[in-house]
This record gives structure tokens, C-alpha cells and sequence, in this order.
């Protein structure tokens, strides 16, 4: 039947993306995705072959920048057609077998998503639950280790549900390692925003996204294995069921210049460019933006004379959660900050908050202020006090406190 036909499907009138797209495109502060550059942006609209010799250069840049930002010298860097949680489905699925017992450390939403997919492959499934406004803890995770022996250990840097942020990740990935277990870690909004050494904290797999920390697109994700994780992919007893998540497929496209299926060209082209921005700019010195454009966010908020959610020894800098005024519900704010000021911002999976993000272009002077001040101004339309001078004022303050680059070290 052709199209003409009178009884086949009519044709859809639809709207051009012009019409549907805003005319000024609102400020992305929420939890991801989060603003691209002009140059990333450029890169998303390359196609080239995905299996020539460009392609392989493009494949092995891509490779060395990710082990610079992942701080780690293992070779098995690996990519994923897939938002994170595709590069998450390979940790874990790559390393379980059915039966195979994993605990899975829950802070939260996010970090809960390891163990619903480990349940899904019928390993032996532990949760250890941290209460809400906690960060994990080393002494009873070593404990839950003794009871559970685990085969794999899975942890999230920082939980962007509910903004907490798991400082003790090196102690809790050595003492994993003391018991012969793998661990796998979830850096989806951190990675690039604060410290991760993976190879110097002996985390096995870490995980990330493109639309976070990094500040590429969405739908492109990276993940790396240790030698040791490595060994474990190379020796399963069965394939993995999902085959377009086997490791040892995506080698040949990731190490051996073959096919696995067609690579999402473009977005790769678009996380080259991030990581090489990362590259340029230093891991210190990102991590010093980071840092201070949040320290100063956070200090705004609170000088509005609004709470914070988390206590500030586990509060996680890279997604700040702002607990909310009594009788406003997340909607009623976030509908309110993006329809009036054109500030996006997030609310929240199951917690009383309203969530902005400090990843990537989200950390820049310009976007601090004009986020505030939409945040302040939402807040008193909406019929709460808020002291809006004192709030901008004490951002500032902080943004002149810290300096804006590192100083050369000797
Ligand atoms: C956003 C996020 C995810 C999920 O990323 P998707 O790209 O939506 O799959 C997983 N873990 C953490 C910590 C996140 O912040």
C-alpha cells in the first residue's frame, strides 16, 4: 500500500521544532541535562564512517582523555549507545552471574538502580540501606561485606536523588578490596567535579554519563574495567543475555577497530570534544570552578534564608538540594522559576526538595547569579520571605572569598 492511499495512514500534521522550541531557550540548572558548549555542540552534528580510520583516531583520543579523567592506566575503556544507565546495565550485567551474590550500597533512588538490575539477572541481591541525610559508612559497610561476601560491591559517588554525597568512597573501596571484592562505582554526576582516583583508590568499574558532570550530550556514556574486573568479563560461563551490552563485544569496537553494532558517531564526536575541554582546562582547576561556584551557590540559598537539605559533611557539591518552604510543592516551584525566568530546575525523586545543578557550564558566574536571583524572585511570588539582596550578596561575597583559579603550586 502506497502512501497516497486513500485507506492507508493519513499524513500527521505537525508543528516545526521552531514552533515547539521556546524563543529563548530557558537556563538548564536542573540534575542533567546540563548546558553544552558551542564546540560540543558543533561535534554532535558530524557524520562520518564509524568504522574508518578517522574513526579509530577519534575512538583512541577518546580512550586517553577518559583515562586521564578517570585517573586510571587500564586499558578497557568502553562506550555505550545508552544513557548511563546503559553503561551501569553493563557493569553490572558483564560481572553477575545468576546466583552470584552483590551489595549493592543504597543511598538513594540512583544508587538503588544497580540492585534492581542485578535482581533482574537472578544474582543474589543485598541492599545495604543508609538513612536519607547520611553518607555511607565505612565500618558498617565492612560489615554487611563479612555477613554478605560478596562478589561485587556497588556504590554511588554522589546519590543526585537526594544530594548525598559518599566521602568515604576510598575507605569503603579498600576495605571492599581487603575481602577479594569487585567494586563498581556510579560517577554519573560527579565524574569531573570533584576528586576520583580510580586507580589509586582500587575501584574496579566507574561508571558516567555524557549529560552531567562532563557536559556532553546525553544518550553517550563511558565506563572502565580494571585488569582484575577485566579478567572476570573474559572468564563468564554464559554470554551476557543482553547482547548489546556484552563487554567483550564492545571490545571490537572499542579495542580492535571492528563492528559491534553502528557507534553513535555523533556523540561521540560531541564527547571528544567534552573531554578535551576537561583536558585543556586540568582536573584541578575543574575542580576548583566546581567547588567554588557551588560553595557560593549554597552560601546564596542560604542567605535567602532557605535550608539546605543536607548537612554540610556529607552534602554533595555537584547537585545542591534545597529543602522546601512549608505549603509549596516542587512542581509549584519549578513550574514557576521556568515559566516566569526561564531557569530550569529540578525536583525530586521522593524527598522534599528542589534540586540545582552544579555540573559542568552549570559552574559559571553568570549562570550562579541569574539562578539565584530567578530562585529568590520565584520564591517570593510564591508568597514565601525570602531576604533577596542578602542572598545575592553573600553569593558574591564568597565568589570574591575564593579565588578564581588555583594558584601555581610549587
Ligand atoms: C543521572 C544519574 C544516573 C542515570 O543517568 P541516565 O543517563 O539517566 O541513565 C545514574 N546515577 C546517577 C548518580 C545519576 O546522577
Amino acid at each position: 500500500m502506497t502512501a497516497s492511499s486513500p485507506k492507508g495512514i493519513s499524513r500527521p500534521q505537525v508543528k516545526s521544532l521552531d514552533e515547539i522550541l521556546p524563543a529563548e531557550p530557558l537556563l538548564m540548572m536542573g540534575a542533567g541535562p546540563v548546558p553544552i558548549p558551542e564546540c560540543v555542540a558543533r561535534a554532535n552534528s558530524v557524520v562520518i564512517n564509524h568504522l574508518g580510520s578517522v574513526m579509530a583516531q577519534v575512538i583512541n583520543q577518546v580512550k586517553s582523555m577518559a583515562r586521564y579523567v578517570f585517573q586510571t592506566e587500564s586499558k578497557w575503556v568502553l562506550g555505550v549507545a545508552g544513557p548511563a544507565s546503559a553503561a551501569m546495565e553493563m557493569a553490572v550485567s558483564n560481572l553477575m552471574e545468576p546466583g552470584e551474590p552483590i551489595l549493592c550500597i543504597n543511598n538513594g533512588f540512583f544508587s538503588h538502580r544497580m540492585a534492581e538490575m542485578a535482581t533482574r539477572i537472578g544474582a543474589d541481591v543485598h541492599e545495604l540501606h543508609v538513612p536519607v541525610l547520611e553518607a555511607a559508612d565505612p565500618e558498617r559497610v565492612r560489615k554487611a561485606i563479612e555477613t554478605v561476601r560478596p562478589k561485587v560491591l556497588t556504590l554511588v559517588q554522589g546519590e543526585t536523588s537526594n544530594t548525598v554525597f559518599n566521602h568515604a568512597l576510598e575507605d569503603i573501596a579498600k576495605i571492599a578490596k581487603s575481602y577479594g571484592c569487585l567494586v563498581v562505582v556510579d560517577a554519573v554526576c560527579t565524574l569531573s567535579t570533584m576528586p576520583l582516583k580510580m586507580d589509586e583508590w582500587q575501584v574496579d568499574v566507574v561508571i558516567t554519563g555524557g549529560q552531567k558532570g562532563l557536559s556532553s550530550i546525553p544518550g553517550v556514556s563511558l565506563l572502565v574495567f580494571s585488569d582484575e574486573s577485566w579478567k572476570t568479563v573474559k572468564n563468564r560461563k554464559k554470554p551476557v543475555v543482553q547482547w548489546c551490552f556484552d563487554a567483550q563485544l564492545a571490545e571490537n569496537f572499542w579495542h580492535n577497530d571492528g563492528y559491534h553494532y553502528t557507534a553513535p558517531v555523533s556523540g561521540i564526536m560531541a564527547l571528544h570534544e567534552a573531554l578535551k575541554l576537561v583536558c585543556d582546562e586540568s582536573l584541578e582547576q575543574r575542580f576548583a570552578r566546581h567547588l567554588r561556584c557551588s560553595t557560593a551557590l549554597q552560601a546564596g540559598i542560604e542567605g535567602l534564608g532557605l535550608n539546605l537539605f543536607i548537612p554540610e559533611s556529607s552534602r554533595l557539591n555537584s547537585v545542591v538540594g534545597i529543602q522546601l518552604p512549608e505549603d509549596l510543592t516542587a512542581g509549584q516551584i519549578c513550574r514557576h522559576i521556568s515559566e516566569v525566568y526561564r531557569v530550569e530546575i529540578a525536583g525530586s525523586f521522593g524527598q522534599p526538595i528542589v534540586r540545582i545543578g552544579q555540573m559542568g557550564e552549570q559552574c559559571r558566574e553568570h549562570n550562579l547569579f541569574r539562578t539565584l536571583h530567578a530562585l529568590g524572585s520565584t520564591m517570593r511570588d510564591l508568597g514565601v520571605k525570602v531576604d533577596q539582596p542578602n542572598g545575592m550578596a553573600e553569593m558574591e561575597a564568597c565568589l570574591q572569598r575564593i579565588p578564581r583559579t588555583l594558584s601555581q603550586v610549587a
